[in-house]
């Protein structure tokens, strides 16, 4: 199986499947406006669909997918399509990413179809800032849903946002919950990302600012191992717990950035900043053979150029990336339609 690689040499290998641009929760940071459209139903990719495009995908050198949405788990019988990717020959690891809503109740289900490792997101543990966050008292639910991946998927990730007077008083609490839960936590800089309306450069907190409450915690901080093209750069607590930042906003890791997200509605971006991406739902429904289709992904990637998070650092005047009026005019541009 050949692998290609874009203009600066990036090889394709990581794609986030979309399987749903619905959400239960609306993170202030994703998903804050009063009102959304969403993708045409007759437009979502059925499960043949999206078999058929990750193993075209994984023809052309993907090694790792990640299920995401919106919220994955509202996808009706998700572990039966986890099970057929699962089968695959030539994926090498299969994720998912979930607010952890609905996951107390499909942990088992997606363990045994195939699913290799789950990300939580949580960035609070106080149910009033819960509300506050994701305008859902989804709390209660949420925690029962880490002591079940707790328990299903040993090890698994926590991602974390933290919004500077939302949550970020909350560092260390998550830290030691994280410990709890046998789990490895991942703080991520909170990005100017389309759907991200009220982004401000005051509120993101940055890694430097992070790493500097850590020292205060716990005491010196070694690094950790961690793969060249992983967005997460790990460190290790004195204490011997590990755990990483993406710094997304402020040291960017486009240089090493292998990865691309299909839609729900089969739109291929291959930057979570892209403003157009390759539609390749309509050659999949007007009878392309997979060689064509084939074709358009490799010329396309091997055209890549995308930087969208150095650009946006190095852009003055830096607010929210897209503004609500066009979010409306295409959601496509939204994080919760392309998956983070
Ligand atoms: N709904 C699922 C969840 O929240 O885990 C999966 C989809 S969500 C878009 C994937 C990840 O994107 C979440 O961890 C979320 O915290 C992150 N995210 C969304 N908007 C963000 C932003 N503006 N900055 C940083 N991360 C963001
Ligand atoms: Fe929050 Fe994920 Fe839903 Fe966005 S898609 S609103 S990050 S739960
Ligand atoms: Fe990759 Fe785009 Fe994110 Fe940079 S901004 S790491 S190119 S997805």
């Amino acid at each position: 199986m050949s692998t290609i690689v874009d203009a600066f040499e990036r090889p394709l290998t990581s794609l986030r499947l979309s399987v749903t641009d619905r959400c239960n929760l609306r993170c202030l940071y994703c998903m804050p406006e009063a009102e959304y459209g969403w993708l045409p139903k007759s437009d979502i990719l059925d499960f043949e669909e999206i078999v058929r495009l990750t193993r075209l995908f994984v023809s052309l050198g993907v090694r790792r997918i990640r299920l995401t949405g919106g919220e994955p788990l509202l996808r009706r019988d998700l572990p039966a399509l986890v099970a057929q990717l699962a089968a695959i020959d030539g994926i090498e690891d299969l994720a998912l990413t979930t607010n952890g809503v609905l996951l107390a109740d499909q942990a088992e289900a997606l363990r045994a179809a195939g699913l290799q490792r789950i990300t939580v997101s949580l960035d609070t543990l106080d149910r009033a800032t819960f509300v506050r966050l994701t305008r859902a008292d989804e709390l209660p639910r949420v925690c029962s849903g880490l002591d079940t991946a707790a328990r299903v998927f040993p090890g698994f990730k926590i991602d974390t946002v933290l919004v500077r007077g939302v949550n970020d008083g909350e560092l260390l609490a998550l830290v030691a919950e994280a410990r709890r839960l046998g789990a490895e936590l991942r703080f991520i800089e909170y990005m100017d990302v389309g759907g991200a309306t009220g982004w401000t450069g005051e509120q993101v907190v940055s890694r430097r600012e992070i790493l500097s409450s850590l020292t205060s915690a716990y005491g010196p901080i070694a690094n950790a191992d961690s793969s060249p093209s992983a967005p997460a750069a790990r460190f290790m607590l004195a204490n011997g717990q590990a755990l990483g930042i993406i710094a997304s906003t402020t040291t960017p890791f486009c240089a090493t950035c292998d990865r691309s997200r299909l839609t729900a509605d089969g739109m291929w971006y291959l930057c979570l900043y892209a403003t157009a991406g390759l539609d390749v739902r309509g050659p999949l429904r007007t009878g392309a053979s997979d060689d064509d289709i084939a074709a358009i992904v490799r010329r396309t990637w091997e055209q890549r150029r995308d930087r969208g998070a150095e650009d946006r650092l190095a852009s003055r005047d830096r607010g929210a990336f897209v503004p609500a009026s066009a979010l409306k005019r295409n959601p496509h541009l939204e994080m919760h339609t392309r998956g983070g």
